[in-house]
């Protein structure tokens, strides 16, 4: 996706050599548009795929996820990092270390949102480790639900989130796939849709 490329490249910092700072079009204030095109490539990139809902995790990967759901025609579903009085009813928790704070939150799902025997479609901003896919993947798990793949807007390929994935056969989607950062310099692999 050229648009994000060129926004990663031309808007990005890299605070040090593992996190890329894009809160001017992502994670604070929103490049709508671009959000909208990656809804509509990780729509086409999963057509023929199963999937009856899309979910992500607050609060980044919302709007990317939103316009995903919006394309494929099915309903959004945001797991919580935060327990709050509106958490009522059955819910599923999982400890996921925070790749940005460094700290362990509880991702958390109303077990109602993640019907069993559904196939979801897991969107997020970046992958990094991987930890927050796989605390992803283990609240569908613990749903009953499958996954149907993982779309990623910005994926950093020099750490380990990637191969583990890949290692589980789970097919991912990673719209600009960040090779290296170097201050002023991103440079980018093969994006895959
Ligand atoms: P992981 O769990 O794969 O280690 O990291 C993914 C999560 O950490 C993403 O949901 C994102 O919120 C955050 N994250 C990881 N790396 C970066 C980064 O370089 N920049 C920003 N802004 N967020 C990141």
């Amino acid at each position: 996706m050229d648009n994000l490329m060129h926004a990663i490249e031309t808007q990005g910092k890299a605070l040090d050599s593992d996190v890329l700072l894009v809160d001017s079009f992502l994670n604070h204030q929103v490049d709508v548009s671009i959000m909208e095109e990656a809804g509509e490539t990780f729509a086409k990139a999963f057509a023929g795929v199963k999937i009856d809902r899309v979910a992500t995790i607050e609060s980044s990967g919302i709007a990317p996820a939103a316009f995903t759901a919006r394309a494929l025609g099915v309903p959004l579903v945001i797991m919580k990092k935060q327990t709050s009085r509106i958490m009522t009813g059955e819910a599923v928790h999982v400890p996921v270390r925070s790749f940005t704070k460094g700290t362990v939150y509880e991702l958390m799902c109303k077990k109602a949102f993640l019907p069993e025997g559904d196939s979801v479609l897991f969107i997020d901003d970046f992958l990094a480790s991987g930890e927050a896919a796989f605390g992803a993947m283990k609240i569908f798990e613990m749903c009953g639900c499958q996954l149907a793949g993982i779309g990623i807007l910005i994926e950093k390929s020099f750490q380990a989130g990637r191969e583990k994935l890949q290692e589980k056969g789970i097919r991912t989607v990673s719209l600009a796939r960040v090779a290296s950062m170097e201050t002023g310099h991103v440079s980018f692999l093969p994006a895959d849709a």
